[in-house]
């Protein structure tokens, strides 16, 4: 794909490696625009690939589905975190502009990488990543720092949604956890007193052009994101400073084009420590679908297509409540059956987005809703509203 004229124009087609929910807002985006998509996932009931002119069903290393990807689109991203960083470079080396590249997408996909990329920006941001220690093999268990403890254990790779995790109290149970993951690379990271969470959602344009969405604060149960709140309550204007200068560091020091999301945990003592990043569009970032004038999808396509970056202001305050699918399952009979949309969608500041994924499991995303309201109380009122009719437990003060 030489000798393009960029910005690329509709009805060019644009590519995405993964085809879940994340991908199905950027076909969806993408389209708006007038764009056609060509969707890589294995899946044939993928969310996106449902939509997109074109699914390609084959493997994320698969050549030919590749190169075939290559002829069709001008651009390509990524929703999966998971892509090989060949596949990237294949795509590149075939000609196409591909946003995020390797680089970046490699440092996010391993928790070594990242806290070690995170620990180079430390001294220009301020602050830094959670103190751990890589464990890869005995001695290093061994010799752990007693003051990890409490700590969480991560899987290296792979690990999202909380899974690949294992909470330890002393060595005995990290030994055991680890037994229990298999004994892959991981990282053991202190536990830290977390007073809230927050997440900055950045997108960054070919020609350094960047645009901070609001900044979300987020609720987790069970290592799985809950609800997010924008304008996020407990923010201050010294936080919101120092996540603004954290997010342009890591963006630029990745080189990073397209949208990036970083997770922050604030602690007790009301230190800001960098969680993780994703080099992606975000879950918590699902409210600007209703909430913002651009959403984090559309900056997402406006990265890819070397367009302008649009004004991602807030509109109105807004709660997004995940759905996920345990509530498809009867408590007493573990039976399987849709939940009463028709009660959700009478709740007049609810926004329902159902992600069309057939079968609901335990803890997988089926869908979220955005509450739109004047005030974040009364958005957090409609979610509560929600969760009593789903029968999902209400928040915990
Ligand atoms: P994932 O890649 O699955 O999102 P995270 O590292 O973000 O994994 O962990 C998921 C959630 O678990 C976090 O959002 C936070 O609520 C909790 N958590 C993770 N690490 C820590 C930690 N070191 N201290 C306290 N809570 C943590
Ligand atoms: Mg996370």
């Amino acid at each position: 794909m030489s000798n393009l004229v960029w910005p690329l124009y509709p009805p060019a087609f644009l590519g995405i490696l993964g085809g879940g929910q994340l991908g199905r807002y950027f076909v969806q985006a993408a389209q708006d625009l007038g764009y056609q998509v060509c969707v890589l996932d294995p899946d044939p009931n993928s969310p996106a690939g449902q939509i997109a002119q074109e699914h390609l069903l084959a493997q994320y290393d698969d050549i030919d589905a590749l190169r075939h990807m290559a002829q069709l689109c001008e651009a390509i991203s990524t929703e999966f975190e998971n892509v090989p960083a060949n596949t990237i470079d294949y795509l590149i080396q075939e000609g196409v502009f591909v946003a995020p590249k390797s680089f970046a997408v490699s440092i996010a996909q391993n928790r070594f990488k990242e806290k070690q990329f995170l620990k180079t920006c430390q001294s220009t941001m301020g602050i830094g990543p959670v103190d751990y220690a890589v464990i890869q093999n005995d001695d290093q268990l061994q010799s752990v720092q007693a003051l990890l403890f409490p700590g969480i254990l991560k899987t290296a790779q792979l690990g999202y949604d909380g899974k690949g995790q294992q909470r330890v109290q002393n060595l005995t149970e990290l030994k055991q956890a680890w037994n229990t993951l298999g004994k892959v690379p991981c990282v053991l990271e202190k536990k830290l007193d977390l007073a809230f969470e927050l997440s900055a959602i950045i997108a960054r344009g070919h020609n350094d052009e960047t645009h901070l969405l609001p900044i979300a604060q987020n609720i987790h149960e069970n290592g799985i994101l809950h609800l997010s709140m924008v304008p996020a309550p407990n923010l201050t204007q010294e936080l919101q400073e120092k996540i603004h200068l954290a997010a342009h560091t890591i963006i630029r020091q990745l080189e990073y084009v397209g949208v990036l999301c970083i997770e922050f945990f604030v602690l007790k003592d009301g230190s800001l420590v960098v969680n993780e990043i994703a080099p992606r569009p975000h879950n918590s970032g699902h409210h600007s679908l209703d909430s913002c004038l651009t959403n984090q999808f559309e900056q997402q396509v406006r990265t890819l297509a070397k367009l302008p970056l649009g004004d991602s202001r807030l509109l109105s305050p807004v709660v997004m409540l995940n759905i996920l699918g345990d509530i498809w399952f009867d408590k007493n009979t573990n039976v399987i059956q849709s939940p009463a949309w028709e009660k959700i969608l009478v709740i007049p500041c609810a926004k329902l987005h159902l992600y069309g994924k057939a079968e609901p499991k335990i803890g997988r995303k089926m869908g979220h809703i955005n509450f739109i309201a004047d005030s974040i109380d009364q958005a957090l009122m409609g979610a509560q509203q929600a969760m009593d009719i789903l029968g999902i437990a209400p928040l915990r003060k």
